[in-house]
């Protein structure tokens, strides 16, 4: 027999791993911070979602029933992560010249083809922060109500961070460190550089495309508290875990924390509101991070334009563990698409047959062990699988055993393949050789693209909207995909 190992994860809450246990037994709420839809989301925020998809197919593994949910963003995003000034998504359908409903519906759908191309399990349900505006203003009242918050005249309602004696304790950081992560600007009538925006109002008489009327004014909601409303509006008071990257563990949960948690005191819950709290780290740029707002990000369609299979990036992704950071290079991505074809390969032409469903650490314990070669490969696979989501043991493990396939009785090969395919989200079943062969990248002139992006830009600058769309139909029927960043025009192939 194989024993099954309970599943230890690292918790942000205390910085420390410990053996998973829902507080229902058998099943798990699980939220995730998901996209913000006003630009696309790069291949670092894939991690985000990958990472997370990772760790459910790991609960599931382990006998739970998961309920998982995921939100979009479609308002409440401001620039540089401020509390006043304008909305990333209004921003970004000006400069598109696109409703924010379209632009944000643009966003999502690619988003959504995104994480279906990495083979992420779809959560029950995507959260869309424009339809839970009631449940925030509700939610808003209730802590105003219980003396957890405070107006600014003409800017919104505050959340007071002195009310909670242990605000920021997930952050691990000092009273300073919190203040330093807290948004720059000053803001004048906040009684704390920590405390936060819950409602936002308008004052400036801009008409704004997104907006609701309150008692605080008409205004929009703040960024943090929509998370903490429709987590708990889809999966009760409590949930089990929530994540997100390794950004978030400053700022945006530690304050999602502070005003839930004054929210179930109010009501004289006492009980910690999320006890998993689970952050991925970055995917970075040699210079820094990957991010929408420097412009300086690469897509999924980047990759796919080198003639990369998008299983080859989860490929990468899974090479490293989720608590250390990458390096972004798209020539490693390429290897890793060029390793896992060579793997796919010997395990075709050693004739494995592999289950394309679920299977469950009992059933796979069931088994027995699969020794070959002096390994337990079985046991391996167990010990790895319940060691905080060790996906670079499990990558190799399967690199290994491609080789030692033919030393193993064919029902063991099938079996700890569809385990692997399972815990990993690599479609061992489905995935030949051939789709991982690099297919080669679109010629285009690149020349010819750089002249007519420079051109764009001096159309844009110059206000001349007509004469900049008619340049970005040209370059993209010579094969480019074009995006607006705050540097200007941008291309890529498509
Ligand atoms: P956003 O759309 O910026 O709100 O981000 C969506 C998710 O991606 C969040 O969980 C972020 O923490 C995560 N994220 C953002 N940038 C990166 C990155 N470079 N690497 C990994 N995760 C990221
Ligand atoms: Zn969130």
């Amino acid at each position: 027999m194989v024993d099954g190992a309970p599943l230890m994860l690292f918790n942000s809450l205390g910085r420390s791993v410990a053996e998973f246990v829902p507080t229902q037994p058998g099943r798990v709420g699980m939220y995730s911070c998901g996209p913000t839809v006003y630009d696309y989301q790069h291949i670092g925020n894939m991690r985000a979602y990958v990472f997370a998809d990772t760790l459910k197919r790991a609960l599931i593994w382990n006998g739970f029933d998961v309920d998982h949910i995921i939100n979009i963003t479609d308002v409440g995003h401001l620039v540089a992560d401020a509390d006043a000034g304008d909305d990333k998504v209004e921003i970004a359908a000006l400069r598109e010249r696109k409703t924010v409903w379209e632009l944000t519906e643009y966003y999502t759908e690619i988003y959504l083809k995104h994480i279906a191309s990495l083979n992420v399990i779809m959560p029950r349900r995507f959260t869309k922060a424009t339809d839970f505006v009631q449940q925030m203003i509700a939610f808003n009242e209730e802590l105003e109500a219980s003396g957890y918050t405070y107006e600014i005249p003409g800017l919104g309602l505050y959340f007071d961070t002195s009310k909670m004696p242990d605000y920021g304790e997930l952050s691990g950081l000092d009273r300073d460190g919190l203040v330093e992560g807290a948004s720059v600007e000053k803001v004048e009538g906040r009684r704390s550089a920590t405390d936060f925006c819950l409602w936002r109002t308008f004052s400036d008489n801009v008409p704004r495309l997104m907006s609701w009327d309150t008692k605080w004014g008409t205004g929009a909601p703040g960024w943090h508290i929509e998370c903490s409303v429709m987590s708990m509006s889809m999966l009760g008071d409590h949930f089990d875990i929530h994540t997100g990257g390794v950004d978030h563990r400053t700022l945006h949960h530690i304050n999602e924390i502070a005003q839930a948690e004054a929210l179930l005191r109010s009501r004289g819950d006492n009980v910690r509101w999320v006890p998993w709290w689970l952050h991925n780290e970055f995917l970075i740029m040699r210079d820094g991070k990957m991010s929408k707002s420097t412009g300086s990000f690469v897509t999924l369609d980047d990759v796919v334009a080198e003639g990369i299979h998008p299983i080859a990036y989860r490929w990468f992704l899974l090479a490293a563990h989720y608590r250390s950071q990458i390096e972004f290079s798209m020539q490693k991505i390429a290897e890793s698409g060029v390793a896992l074809r060579r793997i796919i390969d010997r395990f075709a032409r050693a004739g494995v047959v592999i289950d394309d469903s679920p299977i469950s650490l009992d059933a796979f314990v069931a088994g027995g062990p699969i020794v070959a070669g002096g390994r337990d490969w079985a046991g391996e696979l167990v010990a790895a699988a319940a060691n905080d989501l060790a996906t670079p043991e499990l990558v190799a493990l399967t690199a290994d055993f491609s080789k030692a396939v033919d030393q193993v009785a064919p029902d063991d090969a099938t079996r700890l393949l569809s385990a692997l395919q399972w815990l990993l989200g690599i479609p061992f079943a489905t995935l030949t050789a051939h789709d991982l062969e690099m297919t080669s990248a679109q010629t285009v002139d690149a020349d010819a693209l750089d002249a007519m992006a420079s051109e764009r830009d001096l159309a844009r600058s110059a206000k001349d909207w007509d004469r900049a769309d008619a340049i970005r139909a040209q370059m993209e029927l010579a094969g480019a995909e074009v995006r607006d960043t705050p540097t200007g025009t941008v291309w890529s192939p498509r």
